[in-house]
């Protein structure tokens, strides 16, 4: 038997008792008619914490990465100039996925730490093909502007990274002018990683790459998997077999959904903000620094510098075994200098707060 986690760090999460439950329920096979239903009402709960009206939303069967190659492999033809806006490890990863689907990539640098600057990646390429951001940056916890890059992205396809921030902080996607973006499951949504879901305007779908290189994840053909020709004939549920899905992982992101959306997303957002706002006081009363901008910290992921002279993986390895709590290592050059504290889905409460902060106190001394 495995000892319950607290998943305090940068993700996974402590899933909603409504995704875990719904784990334990039979297996249902993927073309079954009570499946379909499940589907549907899966994509229908996804349109609304996304905050748009798209046909095209839905869970891709694999994590968040997966997400992010489908949004490139779709859409980057070659030689297009892509704009991508890094700030952070996952601002990173795009420019890599971007290049290897063929684009000329700009890549516009920012201190880690701080929010994207919108006037500089409005104004690094006179006509991208795609604009890309990560609204959420998971590597160093800060939230950037992205419905300034919709209002002035010309042209361009704004194409966003929302794994950190669906179900956790404000997302509006047909308002922002997002064309296209894509999440996970395993942190605001508070469902196991598993699951990328996804949603795409009729505005980038028709600009899409005919045939993309990567048959798995090509959107054209995934139109069926869902019942897209269903939706549009009012619900007919025209499905063609493109790859099994996983319907207990639907099944959970399902549960996950229908609590949030019980609770209501405008609550669920200020739950988030309220467990945030309270642990980055508490561990600044600790006298501990905060490493992301003030003004443009996420509520759901919080980043913390390692007191000098304290050696940042002891710490984490020490709150594992007497507290049972995970906490996250900084990335890439922040690795042994900023811990990284996420309290997201069910995690975000007020008795989550005070416990990490006892756990850390405790531990530090
Ligand atoms: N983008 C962001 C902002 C993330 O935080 C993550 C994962 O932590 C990813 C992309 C990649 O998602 P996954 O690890 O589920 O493949």
């Amino acid at each position: 038997m495995i000892r319950e986690r607290h998943l305090f760090g940068p993700g996974p999460s402590n899933p909603y008792p409504e995704a875990t439950r719904a784990l334990a329920e039979p297996l249902l096979g993927h073309l079954d008619p009570e499946f379909l239903r499940i589907m549907d009402e899966t994509c229908e709960m996804l349109r609304t914490v996304w905050g748009t009206s798209n046909t095209r939303t839905l869970p891709l069967s694999a994590t968040g990465s997966a997400g992010m190659e489908a949004a490139f492999v779709n859409t980057v033809h070659p030689g297009d100039v892509v704009v991508v806006a890094v700030n952070g490890l996952f601002g990173q990863r795009m420019t890599d996925v971007a290049a290897r689907c063929g684009a000329e990539v700009v890549a516009v640098e920012h201190e880690w730490g701080r929010p994207v600057d919108v006037d500089r990646v409005l104004s690094a390429h006179p006509s991208p093909a795609i604009i890309a951001a990560v609204h959420a940056e998971t590597s160093t916890g800060v939230r950037s502007d992205v419905a300034a890059l919709g209002a002035g992205k010309g042209d361009a396809l704004l194409l966003v990274d929302a794994v950190t921030s669906i179900a956790g902080i404000e997302l509006r996607a047909d308002d922002w002018e997002i064309d296209l973006g894509y999440a996970g499951t395993q942190k605001c949504l508070g469902v196991a990683p598993g699951l990328a879901p996804f949603t795409i305007n009729d505005r980038a779908f028709e600009r899409r790459v005919e045939k993309p290189r990567s048959w798995y994840l090509d959107l054209g053909m995934l139109g069926g998997y869902v019942g897209e020709a269903g939706v549009k004939d009012g619900g007919a549920g025209q499905r063609t077999y493109h790859h099994t899905a996983p319907t207990a992982m639907v099944n959970s992101l399902h549960g996950g959904l229908t609590r949030i959306l019980e609770e209501g997303l405008d609550t669920v957002w200020a739950r988030h903000q309220a467990a945030g706002d309270a642990l980055q006081a508490g561990l600044e009363e600790m006298g501990l620094e905060l490493f992301a901008a003030e003004g443009s910290r996420l509520p759901e992921l919080t980043t913390v510098k390692v007191p000098e002279g304290v050696d940042s993986a002891a710490v984490r390895k020490e709150l594992l075994a007497r507290h049972g709590i995970e906490i996250g290592a900084g990335a890439g050059a922040y690795a042994a200098s900023v811990w990284r504290i996420g309290l997201m889905g069910r995690n975000a409460r007020p008795d989550a707060v005070l416990l990490v902060l006892a756990a850390l106190k405790d531990v530090l001394g």
